[in-house]
């Protein structure tokens, strides 16, 4: 297959490249580096299989004839999409438009990378995909949740009305190499601090809860979803939930620091827990997540500890 991936220089999009070339696909990869880091793609040097064009998608494009089109271009860490609140909206909105109509006129197959943000702050748990959610959509994180809201909405409609053969995949927190050491996610947040000897910040009492997925298993999900002809909504994640709080032991105990724990305050709407229910891509592609906290962090210490001499 000749495969689009939008966000291509972003964490999830790289490895996305990096599977898909794997798998002997040839691969454009777009993006025009607002969060991302063409650091994630120089691996691939002179692939011939890989073309990389640097663009916004917003900016209507003609890639040439694809057979697949993975959608992912979008500030996706809280500090990032607040830092860029416009560009997200306008990325889930015409960005999501533009990669559609690409699909539509190549009658290529899509993926929509969505969130478990659809769920808000959920007053239901597990989260299951028929749960519509408790969001805010006037306050900080709603450049985020409803430009992702509006991604979905917009490729059922694209499945609806124009038979674009449409996916949907809610992505919960996901880690791992290439996730960059500043976007203030909270791996990237006490991996870096932990290694640096810094304070480890805990926004709020830490009881708020996530549940982590490494990325080569999100990876396996998104490509087990993309084979199948499921259009309505399928979680991936890891059900294995933590609190912060135990979620910053894990990386004390990987990192070996000796850094403090402190406290800051919790930022408006900071959902209280997320945990996916995985039933459904179990059913349909037999998936499931492979990787725990603790040895994903592990995996990940490498990158972390290099991406930190990088910048010192
Ligand atoms: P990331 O920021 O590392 O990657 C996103 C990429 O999109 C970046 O390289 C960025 O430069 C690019 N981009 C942004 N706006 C663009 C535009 N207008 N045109 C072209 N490229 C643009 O984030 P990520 O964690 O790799 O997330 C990838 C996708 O997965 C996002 O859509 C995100 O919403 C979704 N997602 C990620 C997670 C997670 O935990 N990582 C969870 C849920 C959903
Ligand atoms: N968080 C934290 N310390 C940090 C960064 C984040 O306690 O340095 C918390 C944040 O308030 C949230 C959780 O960790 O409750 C996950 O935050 P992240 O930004 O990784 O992603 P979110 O799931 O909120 O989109």
């Amino acid at each position: 297959m000749r495969v689009l991936v939008t966000g291509a220089a972003g964490f999830l999009g790289s490895h996305l490249v990096d599977a898909l070339l794997a798998e002997g696909h040839s691969v454009v990869g777009v993006d025009n580096l607002s969060t991302g880091s063409m650091q994630n793609l120089q691996h691939l040097g002179q692939e011939s299989h890989f073309e990389f064009v640097q663009h916004d998608i917003c900016e209507a494009m003609d890639p040439g004839p694809v057979d697949y089109v993975f959608n992912l271009a979008s500030p996706a860490s809280p500090v990032g999409y607040m830092r860029l609140g416009i560009e997200t909206l306008m990325v889930g909105s015409v960005g999501t438009r533009n990669s559609l109509e690409i699909a539509r006129k190549y009658k290529a197959k899509f993926l929509q990378a969505s969130t478990s943000e659809c769920y808000g702050d959920p007053v239901e748990h597990p989260q299951v995909e028929e749960y519509w959610g408790h969001v805010n959509p006037i306050g900080p994180r709603s450049v985020y949740d409803e430009s992702k809201r509006f991604s979905e909405a917009l490729t059922m409609a694209y499945h609806r009305y124009y038979g674009v053969n449409t996916r949907l995949a809610r992505i919960f927190n996901s880690y791992g190499p290439r996730l960059h050491k500043d976007d203030g996610r909270v791996i990237s947040n006490l991996m870096t601090q932990a290694l640096k000897g810094e304070d480890l910040t805990i926004y709020g009492d830490g009881s708020q809860t996530r549940s982590f997925c490494y990325v080569s298993d999100t990876i396996a999900g998104l490509l087990g979803l993309s084979r199948t002809d499921e259009h309505l909504p399928v979680n991936v994640g890891n059900t294995s939930e933590f609190t912060i709080l135990e979620c910053a032991d894990v990386v004390k105990r990987v990192t070996g620091t000796s850094s403090r724990i402190v406290f800051r305050p919790l930022p408006q709407d900071d959902p209280i827990q997320r945990m996916p229910d995985i039933s459904k891509a179990k059913r349909l592609f037999g998936w499931g997540p492979k990787i725990d906290l603790e040895t994903g962090l592990r995996l990940s210490l490498d990158y972390f500890k290099a991406s930190i001499a990088a910048t010192v």
